[in-house]
């Protein structure tokens, strides 16, 4: 629907791809489709509560303009109707507000519009055998409120809306109203669906691109650019909540600051682009190497990365810096200017601790820091704990 040219400066991301290719048939792939699903739920609660209250007052309402219109004893099955309505909206709403049965949030919106829309048909229907004056144009107010203020997607919404101008039909066919007047009745409906429908598609249509672009700009905050690894920012607000889990389940943690050996001289000798290739190459071994899920890695700045290993002890954490020492090396870039090795090397400073509930999370990386320093000191392309 837009121009997204500008998609193409960013790093491929599900996002972008999604947001680039267009979603004319308001769906994702499985994983991004379930992701916005949970995401719109959480964010039409607020009108889903606002919309039952008004539902409930609202019925309540027209149960008293009943009486006014419709004489004899009608008026006491529209009573009835209006009755097991209420009940029904009362049970969706207590079950809804609890906010405890996520999967059923959809199925007990499209309960309530029913509900209120079969009901609104046969109150309508049984006014009709009476009086063919009554109103009915409060079956497009429940169409309405289908489309705009349940928060159901566009197909749940049409499906609804279609369903109660069917029952409606029925309702008519059963009250005996005369042809002329229910096709007059069924146009202007009909009519009032298309624009709802129409509205509801461009709204959702809206809402999936606003999703798509929240996030992309959230993942974009939180990730380096260049390499695609989370950038410190993020990282540290992560270390945080690890700590305190740590500190929970009483496990270790282990940070490996990691350092490119010579990297000025390689910028010096190969150029700035050589560089930025090197740094995602070996940006890509660090992320091969934090594969659990608990597991980060992080271009903390520069030529400086980290990865934190939840739960590994000393000997692990050096056993897996080993290895990430010599992946970087075997990666066999060539560096003609570094005095430690034919190839680009990477010095690790590893630190790991207990959390314990007197130290702070900075203290990581300050012991790392020192075990790095030393790292580089000892002659690099080497593991200090
Ligand atoms: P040491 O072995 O002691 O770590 O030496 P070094 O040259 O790697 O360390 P130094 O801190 O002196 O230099 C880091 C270099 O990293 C300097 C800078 O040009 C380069 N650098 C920082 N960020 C980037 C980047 O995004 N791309 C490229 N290509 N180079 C970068
Ligand atoms: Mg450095
Ligand atoms: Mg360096």
């Amino acid at each position: 629907m837009q121009n997204h040219a500008w998609l193409c400066d960013v790093r491929s991301n599900p996002y972008a791809e999604q947001l680039a290719r267009g979603f004319r048939r308001l769906r994702f792939p499985a994983d991004l489709e379930s992701e916005y699903r949970a995401y719109r739920l959480e964010d039409s609660f607020e009108l889903k509560c606002t919309a039952l209250g008004f539902a409930v007052l609202a019925w309540l309402a027209l149960a008293a303009v009943d009486f006014l219109l419709i004489p004899g004893a009608e008026h006491w099955t529209m009573l009835a109707v209006r009755g097991v309505v209420l009940v029904l909206l009362v049970i969706c709403a207590a079950l809804i507000l609890q906010r405890r049965f996520a999967p059923l949030m959809v199925p007990l919106s499209i309960a309530c519009i029913l509900a209120v829309g079969i009901g609104a048909a046969l109150v309508v229907g049984i006014a009709h055998r009476v009086d063919h004056g009554y109103p009915y144009e409060g079956l497009l107010l429940v169409s309405m409120a289908a489309y705009f203020l349940v928060g159901l997607r566009f197909s749940e919404a049409l499906a609804s809306a279609v369903l109660i101008l069917l029952a409606y039909l029925g309702c008519e066919l059963y009250a005996g109203l005369t042809l002329a007047k229910l096709v007059n009745n069924l146009v202007f409906l009909l009519l009032g669906n298309l624009v709802g429908a129409v509205g509801c598609y461009l709204l959702e249509y809206k809402s999936r691109e606003y999703f798509l672009s929240s996030q992309l700009l959230r993942q974009m905050a939180e990730h380096d650019a260049l390499t695609g690894l989370r950038n410190r920012r993020s990282f540290d607000r992560q270390l945080e909540r690890l700590w305190r889990q740590a500190q929970r389940d009483d496990a270790p943690l282990a940070l490996l600051l990691c350092d490119v050996d010579h990297f000025k001289a390689y910028n010096d000798r190969y150029g700035h682009q050589a560089g930025d290739s090197v740094l995602q190459r070996i940006a890509q071994a660090l992320q091969e190497s934090a594969r659990r899920p608990l597991d980060m890695a992080v271009r903390l700045g520069g030529e400086e990365f980290a990865v934190l290993l939840y739960g590994a002890d000393a000997e692990e954490a050096r056993q897996r810096a080993q290895v990430l020492c010599a992946a970087v090396q075997a990666l066999g870039i060539r560096h003609e200017g570094s005095t430690t090795a034919e190839e680009v090397t990477l010095s690790i400073g590893v630190s790991c601790l207990r959390p314990g509930a007197q130290i702070a999370w900075p203290v990581i990386y300050a012991h790392a820091d020192r075990a790095l320093y030393e790292a580089k000191a000892f002659g690099r392309n080497q593991v200090v704990v």
